[in-house]
C-alpha cells in the first residue's frame, strides 16, 4: 500500500492526462472566406469555434460566436466581408500541442476566458499546422471519465 490519498492518486492521475487523449477534430475556414460561409460552417459542423488558416494551410486566426454575430449587427453585407477582418489574429492566439497537459489547457481556457484552443503542429517556417481542437466540452468528458474511473 502507497499510503496516498484519494485525492493523490487523482491529482497524479491528472496530471498524465495530455490534449492527444482528449482532442477533438478541428473545423478549419480559409482566410479568404466571407463571413456568411463561416457562419454557414458553423452551424452545419456544429460547432462554437472555427479556426482560420492561409492557402498552406498555417494558422492565422479564430472565429468565436460572438465574433460572428458583432459581425453580423447592423447592415454589413456578410457575403462580401472576409473573415479574416474580424477574427482574432496571430500572433495573440492561445495554442497548445498533442503532448501539452490537458490540465494546462484547462487553465488557460479559464485564465483567457476563451472556449477553445487549436491544437498545433510547429512547421519549419515557424507557422502552425492546425492538427485538432480542444474545448471545455473536452474538459467535461475528462471529468466525466474520472468520476467514472474509466481511465
Ligand atoms: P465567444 O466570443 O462566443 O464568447 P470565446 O469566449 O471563445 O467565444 O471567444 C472570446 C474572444 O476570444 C473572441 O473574440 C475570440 O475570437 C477569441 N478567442 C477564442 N479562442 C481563442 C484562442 N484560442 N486564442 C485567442 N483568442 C481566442
Amino acid at each position: 500500500y502507497t499510503g496516498k490519498t484519494g485525492t493523490q492518486l487523482l491529482n497524479e492521475k491528472i496530471k498524465q492526462i495530455t490534449v492527444k487523449e482528449y482532442q477533438s477534430i478541428p473545423v478549419v475556414v480559409n482566410d479568404a472566406s466571407s463571413v456568411y460561409d463561416a457562419i454557414v460552417t458553423m452551424f452545419l459542423e456544429d460547432v462554437g469555434t472555427l479556426f482560420v488558416v492561409d492557402g498552406a494551410s498555417s494558422l492565422t486566426g479564430v472565429l468565436s460566436r460572438k465574433d460572428l454575430l458583432r459581425a453580423s449587427i447592423g447592415k454589413q453585407e456578410l457575403e462580401a466581408m472576409p473573415v479574416s477582418i474580424i477574427m482574432t489574429r496571430m500572433p495573440n492566439i492561445t495554442v497548445c500541442r498533442k503532448d501539452d497537459l490537458i490540465i494546462e489547457v484547462a487553465s488557460k481556457l479559464i485564465e483567457k476566458q476563451i472556449d477553445a484552443l487549436p491544437v498545433i503542429k510547429d512547421q519549419q517556417n515557424g507557422k502552425m499546422e492546425v492538427t485538432g481542437r480542444v474545448t471545455k466540452t473536452n474538459i467535461t468528458k475528462l471529468l466525466v471519465d474520472l468520476a467514472h474511473d474509466d481511465m
